[in-house]
Formats: C-alpha cells, sequence, structure tokens
C-alpha cells in the first residue's frame, strides 16, 4: 500500500501547526470578549438535518457530502457546516432556557466532497459564531466585526466586507420572480447547472462561479428594491451600527450564498490575495432554522471563517512556518553511568517546574552518547543553558550549570538547581 493521506486532506505538521495555534489562540480570546462561550458538535450527524437545514438544492446537499449508512441503517454524514449542528444543539438542550440570544462559538473540522485546489479540501476547518434568539442588527455586525478583530490581530490585511439583504418569506418571493423574469432572457448564455438551476433556486445563479455566467448577469436586479419594510429597516439598521463602529464595507447585490437557510443579512469577508479562493469568512441572518428543525421562532445570525484561507493570509503577509521544535530552555547534558539515569529525573523536575528541558537519547541500546556528541546537539537546540551532569559531581551532590552564549560555567547543588536555572533564564524562560 502506498502511504499516503486521502485527496482533499492534508496532514498538519508541527512547524505549520504553530501558525495554526497562534490563529485558534486568537480566536479564542476575540470570542472571549464578545462574551460567546465554545460548543462542540460531533462530527457526524442524521443526514436529514442537513438536507433539512442546509437546503435540498444547495451545492452541499446536492454533492458534496459525505453520506453513508451505519451498521444500523442510518444514513448519517459527515459534517459538511457548524450551523445546522449548532442550532440542532440549541433546540436539543433547549438552550433558549439559558437565556437569549445565545451566543456560541466553535472551531471544528468540516468535509465536503469538492475539486481540490489551494485554500479548498475535503477535510478542512472553520471558525465560526452563532447568536440564536434575537433580531438585534446589532448581532449581524457583531458577526461581521469578529472575524475583522481576528484578522487584524493576526496582522492580515487588505481585506473588503461586502454586505446584502435577501430579504425574508415575505418579500423574497417578489424578488424571485423578478430575477427569473430577468434571468429568462439569458437563459441561453448560462451554464448547464444554472439552466437547471433556474426553476428551483434563481438566487443561487448569482453564485455561480463560472465567467459566463458572471457576464450574463451582471446587471441583475437588486434583493435590496425588494424588501418589505421589516427587511427594509433592519438592513438600514445594520447600516448604521456599520458605520458607528468605522467598518469599512460594500454593498454587493449580488452576493447570495450557497446555503438555503439564509434571511436578511449576508455578507463575505474577502481578500483578493488568495486567487479564486478569496472568500475568508462568510455568514448571514438565519431567522426560519431554529423553526425548520422543530424549534421554535428563535431568529439568529452566524459566520464562519475557513481557517486553511486563515493560515494562507498569515503566510501571504510574510509570517513563516515556525520549526518543528520547540526550542528548549536547557539541555541536560550526562556524563558516566550513574548520570546518565539521573540526569533524566533532573531533566523530570525542571519540566515539573515549567522548563523546557531535553536530552539526547541512546542510538543504540544500553550505550550512552559520548559528551562531545551531547553538547554538540545541545547547541544546535539552541538551548539557553546546558545543566551538565558528571558521576563525579554528583557524588558530591552538584551539577554544572553553563552559559550557552559564552560559555561561562560554575556549579551547584542539586537541590538548588531549579533556582539557579529561573534565576538565568529571567523573565525569558517559561516559567511555571
Ligand atoms: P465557496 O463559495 O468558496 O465554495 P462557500 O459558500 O461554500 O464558499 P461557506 O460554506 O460559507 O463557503 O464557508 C465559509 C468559509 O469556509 C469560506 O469562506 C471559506 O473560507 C471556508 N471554506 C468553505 N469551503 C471550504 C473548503 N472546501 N476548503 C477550505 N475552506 C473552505
Ligand atoms: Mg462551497
Amino acid at each position: 500500500m502506498e502511504a499516503r493521506a486521502p485527496r482533499g486532506t492534508s496532514d498538519i505538521l508541527p512547524g505549520e501547526a504553530r501558525l495554526w495555534q497562534e490563529i485558534e489562540a486568537t480566536v479564542r480570546d476575540v470570542m472571549r470578549v464578545y462574551g460567546y462561550g465554545e460548543i462542540r458538535t460531533p462530527v457526524f450527524e442524521y443526514t436529514e438535518l442537513f438536507a433539512r437545514g442546509v437546503g435540498e438544492t444547495t451545492d452541499i446537499v446536492e454533492k458534496q457530502m459525505y453520506t453513508f449508512e451505519d451498521r444500523g441503517g442510518r444514513s448519517l454524514t459527515l459534517r459538511p457546516e457548524g450551523t445546522a449542528p449548532v442550532v440542532r444543539a440549541f433546540v436539543q438542550h433547549r438552550l433558549h432556557g439559558e437565556g437569549l440570544p445565545q451566543k456560541l462559538w466553535y472551531c471544528q473540522p468540516m468535509f465536503r466532497y469538492e475539486r481540490p485546489q489551494a485554500g479548498r479540501a475535503r477535510q478542512f476547518h472553520q471558525f465560526g459564531a452563532e447568536a440564536i434568539g434575537s433580531l438585534d442588527p446589532a448581532l449581524d455586525v457583531e458577526m461581521i466585526a469578529i472575524p475583522i478583530e481576528v484578522y487584524k490581530r493576526l496582522g492580515i490585511r487588505g481585506f473588503e466586507v461586502l454586505v446584502n439583504s435577501i430579504g425574508c418569506p415575505v418579500c423574497r418571493p417578489a424578488y424571485r420572480e423578478r430575477l427569473k423574469a430577468y434571468l429568462a432572457q439569458r437563459i441561453d448564455r448560462l451554464c448547464p447547472t444554472c439552466r437547471a438551476r433556474f426553476e428551483r433556486n434563481p438566487l443561487r445563479v448569482l453564485d455561480c462561479k463560472e465567467e459566463g455566467c458572471r457576464e450574463a448577469t451582471a446587471g441583475a436586479p437588486a434583493a435590496w428594491d425588494y424588501l418589505c419594510d421589516e427587511c427594509g429597516l433592519h438592513f438600514e439598521s445594520v447600516q448604521r451600527v456599520l458605520a458607528v463602529l468605522g467598518i469599512a464595507y460594500r454593498l454587493d447585490g449580488r452576493l447570495v450564498r450557497g446555503l438555503d437557510y439564509y434571511t436578511k443579512t449576508v455578507f463575505e469577508i474577502v481578500t483578493d490575495g488568495l486567487g479564486a479562493q478569496g472568500t475568508l469568512a462568510a455568514g448571514g441572518r438565519y431567522d426560519g432554522l431554529a423553526a425548520e428543525l422543530g424549534g421554535g421562532d428563535y431568529p439568529a445570525v452566524g459566520f464562519a471563517g475557513g481557517m486553511e484561507r486563515a493560515v494562507l493570509a498569515l503566510k501571504a503577509a510574510g509570517r513563516e512556518e515556525g520549526k518543528a521544535q520547540g526550542r528548549p530552555d536547557v539541555f541536560v547534558v550526562r556524563l558516566g553511568e550513574r548520570a546518565w539515569n539521573e540526569g533524566i529525573a533532573l531533566a523530570q523536575r525542571l519540566r515539573e517546574h515549567g522548563v523546557a528541558a531535553q536530552i539526547e537519547y541512546a542510538a543504540e541500546l544500553g550505550k550512552a552518547r559520548s559528551m562531545k556528541a551531547q553538547m554538540k546537539v545541545a547547541g544546535r537546540s539552541g538551548a539557553r543553558l546546558a545543566v551538565i551532569a558528571g558521576d563525579d559531581e554528583l557524588s558530591r551532590g552538584t551539577v554544572a550549570l553553563r552559559r550557552m552564549d559564552d560559555g561561562t560555567q560554575w556549579e551547584v547543588p542539586v537541590e538548588r538547581l531549579v533556582d539557579a536555572v529561573k534565576e538565568q533564564l529571567g523573565g525569558g524562560g517559561r516559567l511555571a
């Protein structure tokens, strides 16, 4: 067999994992200051959750789901997106009883059968948030402000915020008819998928990535001209809050989202630095989803951002992958038979006190490494200090401490080792 991960999946190796950890830590802290609680949902759900929640005519449900039958004959699907599972959990656990709105965030893997390219994978990861149980436009804007804050803190710049309103079940039918009439005049210029979509879900034609379809629909009517009073007022309020927060945005009447549950506000944060996969994050309001899942009337809004795309954007901003192994504070060099074993305990004690301590391991069973070989590895490791433990010194209850930068070396009693190391590391060491 060939040792190769499935197409569209990737391993995150330690050097790159440092970038992931940085993004995750940033996301976690931004969610904290905005008052969101973390939720983790299962990797798979019953298929009907997505069929109902995401919508039968969406790309995801039509052709991207990893669906399988389990041994009990139930149809299950690997989670393709985060919103439907979070709303399912909100309904199942009656989270409305804990106060509204419920503000929840996640960072989880998602699975979609897509054509893999840079920034587009079959297993990918999203961070996102959902605020369930309020129609306040301030929350719509919060969903835009949160990813912006994440990108700003990470030093990712040069993105644009696109905003639209696609109305609600009251006003969308009129827009839909108007759009259909417009599309009907250009039907022969649309791709086969769009011609098939035209009847069932004409809004999706505006989301098509084919150049021909984009050109043919360049002058399509915008939904904001057809909004009912409530949606119109909501859309105005969203724009007012965006202005209050000083968030620059561009209205885009063609922006519709690939999931059926959206109502009113939809938005994307796009960058031109990543080629065709330029959408960093996207989201919108979905006032009908909780009811669709049998949970009652809870208007809600959310967003999801691609982790892989955040990593690409971070690299495009000049950030490099970290070293595979972190630099230790201390390298314990061992001389002699007794020291070869007791040195392990010294490294252990330093680690228990929060000091990153490393040792060199044997290449052959029962054979210690020479002093020279160990010092060489210690030098390459970037450690700031070496602890040199020899049998003679250990029998006197001492070890030698050596500063790697200038080679100064002195003896310290073993029981004072942790303190002496911490003194040397000062504020720069990672202390417990
Ligand atoms: P696209 O139009 O690019 O297919 P989408 O509408 O399917 O995007 P959403 O479902 O809204 O995307 O997902 C939100 C974000 O998650 C995207 O903006 C992107 O950053 C990321 N994302 C979506 N699909 C993938 C994927 N297959 N691989 C990597 N990241 C993805
Ligand atoms: Mg997609």
